[in-house]
């Protein structure tokens, strides 16, 4: 049966039965359409608040698919979206009407322990690399739930419990391989395609779809000292000065968020804590034992912790230990600042914005950079906000759609309070869709840049279900 698509300037056009059959016939992936079974979990995403019906998903099983995807979208002007580990909280990764290209079963990992290089397919989760990558002690530096897709996270920074250490997942990036808009596998790297290969390294997914990445491992683990200090949210308010001078003197090995949000009712927390409100410190040291264990202990010896969970442990699951609290299914909206500071006041917003939580879900987590993040130029890569020294995310999350007012009027509310305490930029990788008027500044000064190089690799702007770059 031939079907409407829509096209990216938001008219249809009508695809014909025989183009689709076509189409299977050169791929070796599938064409899924609505009629067909795994319609609806193949057009599903981290986010439930997004429930999209493209007229056509590709699923793509390698490179030569993601031509084909590319050349068909073009072709027929059709809006595209490019779908990784289907993670982020706009939900880009799926639309309305038009062609998804999904590469989530393309998750490939090839690690050479010799050359310490893994070569990594563009719809691999975070768990997939680090799992393939610590069989041999090695790793990527990445973020901190192993669901998240490697693809969406690298092309805007990637960061988590190493990058004070080892820096942005860009950071290690050495090559990728890229299919542009005209239909062209190119690789990118320092030699050959530099403008693309400085793009990508922070300008998301604006200028194609990355089919692999090619990372330089480091030597991590695979033991690390890592883990859980809860307290009441009461010790908050002292906690939090004492929190920020340490981590102004922490080594960069160690990396320390906060997250201040309800006692999950998990088996490691006391059940009388269950649903209070509570401050917990989560660390991780990427160095030796001991002197992880040397670099914990002035954050243990701080107040009264209702638990501590702090040992050395697999760096592999300490890098899903926040997976149960970030499982796909449930409404999210996310709003975001960056911090050069974490000042007390700054904290005292937060804390009193925990003590009226809409949902026993919702959460503030406050990542923490710096360290070799900051040391590389912010002109050297796409991503520009190498000074940020903090991340606050106000991570709104509930399950019943009564609940979406209350819970996004929270998020608006305290991300209003924290605007005096914040630089102004903003990780491209935290913005919910409503942030158009952020775009730019989340780019920063790269940003004429970029316009320039997306001007060069995608003039039609097909590339556009993103943050996007326009001139
Ligand atoms: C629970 C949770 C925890 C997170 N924690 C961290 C963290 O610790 N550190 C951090 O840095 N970020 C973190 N993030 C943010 C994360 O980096 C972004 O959501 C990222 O976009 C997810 O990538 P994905 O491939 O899963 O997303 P998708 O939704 O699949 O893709 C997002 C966008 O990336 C682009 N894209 C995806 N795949 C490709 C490809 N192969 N080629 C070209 N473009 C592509 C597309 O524009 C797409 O719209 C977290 C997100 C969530 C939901």
């Amino acid at each position: 049966m031939d079907m409407q698509v829509r096209t990216y300037s938001g008219t249809t056009t009508q695809v014909e039965e025989t183009e689709i059959a076509a189409l299977r016939t050169v791929l070796r992936g599938t064409v899924c359409l609505p009629d067909d079974a795994g319609y609806d979990a193949a057009r599903s995403v981290w986010n439930a608040m997004i429930d999209r019906r493209p007229a056509m998903i590709i699923q793509a099983a390698g490179a030569a698919d993601v031509i084909q995807a590319v050349n068909f979208a073009r072709d027929h002007g059709s809006a595209l979206a490019v779908r990784g580990g289907g993670h982020n909280i706009t939900g880009n990764a799926v639309c309305d009407g038009g062609v998804v290209l999904d590469l989530s079963r393309m998750r490939s990992v090839h690690v050479d322990p010799a050359a310490r290089r893994a070569r990594v397919e563009g719809g691999a989760l975070l768990s997939d690399v680090d799992k393939e990558t610590q069989a041999f002690g090695l790793a990527v530096p990445v973020g901190i739930n192993s669901t998240t897709g490697i693809a969406g996270l690298t092309l805007g920074g990637g960061f988590g419990w190493t990058s004070r250490k080892l820096g942005l997942s860009i950071d290690s990036l050495e090559s990728v391989d890229i299919v542009t808009a005209d239909g062209q596998l190119r690789r990118a790297d320092a030699a050959q395609n530099a403008d693309l290969f400085w793009a990508v390294r922070g300008g998301g997914g604006n200028f194609g779809v990355a089919t692999s990445f090619e990372f330089k491992l480091h030597e991590l683990g695979p033991q690390v000292v890592a883990g859980l200090l809860v307290h009441p949210l009461d010790a908050a308010a002292a906690l939090i000065p004492q929190y920020r001078s340490l981590v102004a003197a922490a080594p960069d090995e160690l990396t320390c968020w906060l997250v201040l949000r309800k006692a999950p009712a998990a088996p490691f927390i006391p059940v009388e804590w269950h649903d209070k409100e509570v401050l917990v410190i989560a660390l991780c040291h990427c160095g030796p034992i001991a002197k992880g264990q040397e670099a914990a202990a002035p954050f243990r010896a701080l107040g009264k912790p209702i638990v501590d969970l702090v040992q050395p442990q697999p760096f592999v699951g300490w890098e899903s230990a926040f997976d149960p609290l970030l499982t796909p299914g449930a409404r999210n909206y996310w709003k975001s600042h960056d911090l050069k500071d974490f000042t007390e006041a700054a904290g005292s917003v937060i804390v009193d914005a925990i003590r009226r939580l809409p949902s026993n879900e919702c959460e503030v987590f406050v990542g923490h950079l710096g360290g070799q993040v900051s040391r590389v130029p912010s002109d050297a890569t796409a991503f520009s906000r190498r000074d940020v020294e903090f991340i606050v995310n106000v991570h709104t999350r509930w399950r019943e759609p009564g609940q979406d007012s209350a819970c996004i009027a929270w998020a608006r509310a305290l991300f209003d309070a924290l605007t005096p305490h914040a630089s102004g930029s903003v990780y491209v990788n935290f913005m919910p869709d409503d942030e158009t008027d952020r775009v730019r500044g989340a780019y920063g000064a790269n940003y004429d840049r970029l316009a320039v190089i997306k001007q060069r690799y995608d003039p039609q702007n097909m590339f556009r279900l993103n943050q996007n770059i326009a001139s």
